[in-house]
């Protein structure tokens, strides 16, 4: 087995064709005059520009104006005289246009690829492919058109380019495997709107696969088997028909409102780690974002984002949400979230120790920064809400509330432009939250209950320690009663409160949940339609009557078995 990672969910079974790099060698073609360079040049990027303007048309169409955006781009940088220019001058110094093209093109790229930024980064893909799809038209290749490949293929190359990636039709395409290539990766993102399921990033895929092997691949576990047996085999087919057949079935609940079944609104939220997660939210039906988890903006680099590309950051999300509301949270370092460059201090028991809003609260700079982007970030939406992890005391709000105020003090010092009237919340995630939430919603704008944590620390069980993982269950009683304490918390004082930890996209718990009053669930995008659908089968009667039966139990067992009993399927 081959393991990637996983980056479109759904199952692949099918044929193997290795897309292999064409042959752009041009080191034969003459030098034919100034002038007929200059002609060729211009005619190959007018014919590339019409067949991507083309190809633009068409995913618009298809999948929807997002996904061709990337087309978009590559039809501007195409007609940006800041390029051409810089390939008219290559040709005056006596170069081939194809020479042009490889030398311009190979210096964006090489600057863009020394990026930090990943979606920078990405730009050196899609400026690779046009230089791919210029040369193909100079040199009279033919168009590698994938739009005919075989229904059932299993699409493998080393990398996909945006424009390669458009071409995939899902009718004939059954996955995508690529060497390299994340989650946020382009090819990650079409391969999910178009569903498609795709393993990407693994390592040797294009090398180890022929065209022809037969494939079998999860795009959620990112698991590739090559030539399976027919026991393998079979249970992929199985899973494949299970999955096409739910994903169907979900579908009706898209663009629907979420309600139970006596037709009472809740709301129905994602959580997400980086802006490019805010996309597939929505087309999954998010209606807002419960939880951005913002750690992951400060991971996998050397220093701390400033605030302008935090503020950009938030923004972005704030911008493709308008109209419906963002929550925020505030840096969650520590425990088991560790950020090299900070140099945490090694501690005895992280998970009890200098994290979350403690840390935040005594890194002053660090923290202005970040409140400042947020403020800022919801100057021109006012969606923004920010949220405080690991909240154990007033004290804890107090002293953010004062930073805040001083943010915004600073910030109209300056003259910038900030939501005034930002929300300040807080997660209920440790017992203590969870004991003092009638005196914590007299001062937090809204709570959101994270089980997670809240499960970890009331039964003082590591969420990561598989030698005691049968100890971690939010059916324990002792959880039940917190969410249920700190739900009658925040209605008594009359704030929203949601939940943003897994168990809010547990079938078994929903009904619990909605006969409590939670007001909000933020879900994994993926688990949004499914919510959105066992929320819809709860009347508040049923939901109430199961309440009462789960909280008369005593043991985690019993209460299990029962709310696993009463799953409606
Ligand atoms: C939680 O603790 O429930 C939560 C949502 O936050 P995280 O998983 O990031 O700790
Ligand atoms: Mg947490």
């Amino acid at each position: 087995m081959l393991k990637g990672t996983g980056a479109s969910a759904g199952v692949g079974i099918g044929r193997a064709l290795v897309v292999k790099e064409q042959n752009l060698d041009f080191s034969g073609v003459p030098f034919s005059g100034q002038e007929q360079e200059k002609a060729r040049l211009t005619e190959a990027a007018a014919a590339v520009s019409q067949r991507l303007s083309a190809m633009a048309a068409e995913m618009t169409q298809r999948v929807g104006e997002h996904a061709a955006e990337i087309l978009s781009g590559q039809i501007m940088m195409l007609n940006d005289p800041f390029m051409t220019g810089q390939m008219e001058e290559q040709i005056a110094a006596g170069n081939t246009a194809e020479a042009a093209v490889d030398a311009v093109c190979g210096s964006f790229i090489a600057m863009f690829s020394g990026m930090e930024d990943e979606l920078m980064r990405q730009r050196a893909t899609d400026i690779g492919d046009l230089r791919t799809r210029l040369l193909v038209n100079l040199l009279g290749l033919e168009d590698m058109d994938l739009a005919h490949a075989p229904a059932g293929t299993i699409l493998v190359a080393k990398d996909f380019t945006p424009s390669m990636t458009v071409g995939i039709r899902r009718e004939n395409v059954a996955g995508i495997i690529t060497e390299v290539g994340g989650r946020t990766s382009h090819s990650a993102i079409l391969a999910r709107a178009l569903e498609i399921p795709a393993v990407l990033g693994v390592p040797g895929a294009a090398s180890q696969i022929h065209s022809g092997d037969t494939v079998a691949m999860d795009g959620e576990l990112g698991h590739v088997y090559l030539d399976p047996d027919e026991r393998t085999l079979k249970d992929y087919q199985a899973r494949q028909e299970a999955f096409e057949a739910q994903r169907q079935m979900l579908k009706e609940y898209l663009g629907k409102p979420t309600v139970n079944a006596d037709g009472r609104p809740v709301a129905l939220y994602a959580n997400i780690g980086k802006p490019e997660d805010a996309q597939a939210a929505l087309e999954k039906g998010a209606e807002g974002i419960g939880l951005f988890r913002t750690e992951f903006l400060f991971m996998d680099r050397e220093d701390l984002p400033g605030e302008e590309e935090q503020m950009n950051a938030y923004r972005q999300v704030a911008a493709l949400f308008a109209g419906k509301e963002v929550i925020i949270r505030t840096l969650d370092v520590g425990g088991d979230k560790d950020i090299p460059y900070l140099h945490l201090e090694k501690e005895e028991n992280p998970f009890l120790g200098h994290r979350a809003i403690r840390y935040c609260l005594d890194e002053v700079d660090l923290y202005m920064t970040q409140l400042r982007a947020l403020l800022r970030a919801g100057a021109d939406y006012k969606n923004i809400k920010i949220m405080l992890p690991l909240v154990t005391g007033l004290e804890e709000i107090r002293a953010a509330r004062a930073m805040l105020e001083k943010a915004k003090k600073e910030l109209a010092a300056q003259g910038l432009a900030f939501d005034e009237s930002i929300q300040l919340g807080v997660m209920i995630e440790t017992p203590a939250a969870s004991q003092i939430a009638d005196l914590l919603a007299q001062e937090a704008d809204f709570f959101s209950i994270g089980t997670n944590d809240l499960t970890q620390y009331t039964l003082a069980v590591d969420r990561g320690n598989p030698q005691v993982a049968g100890l971690y269950t939010p059916f324990h009683p002792a959880v039940l009663r917190s969410i249920a304490s700190v739900i009658r918390a925040a209605k008594e004082a009359g704030i929203p409160v949601g939940m943003c930890g897994e168990a809010a996209a547990d079938p078994a718990l929903i009904p619990l949940l909605l006969s409590w009053g939670l007001d909000e669930f933020s879900v994994s995008a993926s688990a949004v339609l499914a919510t959105r659908r066992t929320i819809s089968l709860w009347s508040q009667k049923e939901a109430d009557d199961v309440r009462a039966e789960a909280m008369s139990l005593s043991s985690v067992k019993g209460i299990q078995g029962y709310l696993s009993s009463m799953i409606k399927k």
